[in-house]
């Protein structure tokens, strides 16, 4: 069986220290795959003691210096694609679409990072000071077992490109993926204490990085619960905190819509990722008289939606990455059903078939009611909600009813009128007639969604400190 014992230091691989033991499963048939080694607080600090050494010198990288070391990344990132997908597939479950398609978003975030940074003024003027935009400190990077290694790379990359050192802490889940990137950053060479990597549970090694002392940034992505703890810490210490939190996003279809295209698009968007998504759009908003034939191509569509191993390329809903996981998913349909929804298709159990996995059949509740918990709470599962609306003003008003604002979506065949309606919604992000990613575009949440942006300049700007010399 294989030991995951790593984790790294200072430009070094070495053995974490940690008592604490944790089984790797895979979630497609809930065998073990590996036992890790989890690192403790002795391991963390010496990892921060790394990154605060090397920031002395990291910080007074020049743009060029940073520029060589954010392709030599990527090219290492390229030759390891395949291992990158198949850590994936086997250890969290994603399907072969989706971990691909993570692939590409880990591989572009360098391109557009350096696209970023080539432009980037770090210093400035205004009024009659000069400004200057200097690199935060040494940054305490978390991240969620929903593509990992995605997240590493984007932080990593903007990290890097502000001047930052960084010490990461990926979930516990993920340490067959946090080898593979722990080799990518090896090998391309990065100089030593400029990216550290400790595993560990989040309430040791996580808690004990949101308090430490040299560490002056949080840049987390996961759960809002986890989120807030991390802020309530790390306002101790003054840290600079970026929040990627939950979502429960909106999906409006305006009534001049398409729906033999608009609707199978909002199935499979909801069952992105297995669900497992916070972009995912799990509430699907529709006109009130168009209800009938909305719940009719719906259920079509889930219904012919492949679950099963996320190795076939044609599966679109894989495991659920946890045994916890499946249950939590469980208990909202039976909620669901409780709280009066109709449930159109899917339900509790297994799909026929596939009994050793984290399973869930694809489920579509409708006729759901906005204030139920189903559709105020993140279920991270193949669950979408139809609600109905009767006009556009009540459209908006429902998909602002919401405590998150990650996501939104809006389709129309009128584009003025999803312009119109974009405008209205409170969300970071929302997408017109698709699911299209901008990687040079802000990322982050409203409301209980998070704190802060990610990728492009916007991204860039939030690991730096502005100072102002008056003269
Ligand atoms: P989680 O909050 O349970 O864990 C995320 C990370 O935080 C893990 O590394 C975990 O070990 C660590 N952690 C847990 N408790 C901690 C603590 N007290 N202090 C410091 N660190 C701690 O989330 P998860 O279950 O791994 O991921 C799913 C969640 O992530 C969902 O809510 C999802 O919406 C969210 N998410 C958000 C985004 C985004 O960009 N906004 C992207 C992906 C996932």
């Amino acid at each position: 069986m294989k030991i995951l014992d790593q984790i790294y230091v200072n430009g070094n691989f070495v053995k974490s220290t940690g008592a604490e033991r944790f089984n790797t499963i895979n979630p497609a048939t809930n065998e073990k795959l590996a036992e890790v080694h989890l690192a403790n607080s002795n391991d963390l600090d010496n990892a921060v003691a790394a990154a605060k050494k090397a920031f002395q010198t990291f910080s007074k990288s020049t743009r060029e210096e940073r520029i060589d070391i954010l392709k030599n990344i990527s090219d290492v990132l390229s030759r390891r694609k395949k291992d990158f997908i198949e850590t994936m597939v086997t250890e969290y479950g994603g399907t072969l679409q989706f971990s691909e398609a993570s692939f590409s978003n880990a591989l572009s975030t360098f391109s557009s990072t350096i696209e970023i940074l080539e432009n980037f003024d770090f210093e400035r003027s205004i009024g009659v000071s000069k400004l200057k935009l200097q690199p935060v400190g040494v940054v305490g990077i978390i991240t969620p077992w929903n593509a990992s290694n995605s997240f590493i790379c984007s932080k990593m990359a903007t990290a890097i490109a502000a001047g930052c050192t960084a010490v990461v802490k990926p979930s516990e889940m993920s340490a067959l993926q946090s080898q593979v990137i722990m080799e990518v950053f090896h090998d391309a060479g990065l100089p030593p204490g400029v990216f550290n990597l400790v595993n560990g549970f989040g309430n040791t090694v996580g808690t004990a990085l949101t308090s430490h002392k040299d560490i002056s940034k949080i840049s987390f992505t996961g759960s809002t619960v986890t989120g807030k703890s991390i802020a309530r810490i790390a306002v101790d210490t003054m840290k600079r905190v970026t929040l990627e939190l939950g979502g429960k996003s909106p999906n409006i279809i305006l009534a001049d819509a398409d729906l033999a295209t608009t609707i199978p698009m909002a199935v499979y968007g909801a069952y992105m990722n297995s669900g497992q998504a916070c972009i995912a759009p799990t509430r699907l908003l529709v006109p009130a008289d168009k209800l009938e034939q909305v719940n009719h191509i719906a259920k079509t569509t889930a219904e012919g939606i492949k679950i099963g191993n996320p190795l076939e390329r044609d599966t679109i809903v894989g495991p659920m990455v946890s045994v916890k996981q499946f249950e939590r998913v469980q208990n909202y349909i039976r909620l669901g059903i409780e709280e009066g929804a109709t449930l159109l298709t899917g339900g509790t159990g297994k799909p026929q078939g596939l009994d050793s996995g984290n399973f869930v059949k694809a489920t579509v509740f409708t006729n759901v009611s906005n204030s139920m918990r189903i559709a105020q709470e993140e279920i991270f599962g193949p669950v979408l909600c139809i609600i109905p609306y009767k006009d556009e003003d009540e459209a908006i008003q429902l998909a602002n009813d919401t405590a998150y604002g990650l996501a939104a979506y809006v389709s129309a065949a009128d584009d003025k009128a999803a312009e119109r309606v974009a405008a209205q919604i409170d969300a970071g992000r929302v997408c017109i007639n698709g699911f299209s990613h901008d990687p040079l575009a802000p990322f982050g949440g409203f409301k209980q969604s998070g704190i802060g942006r990610e990728y492009g300049v916007y991204g860039l700007e939030e690991y730096l400190e502005v100072k102002a010399i008056l003269n």
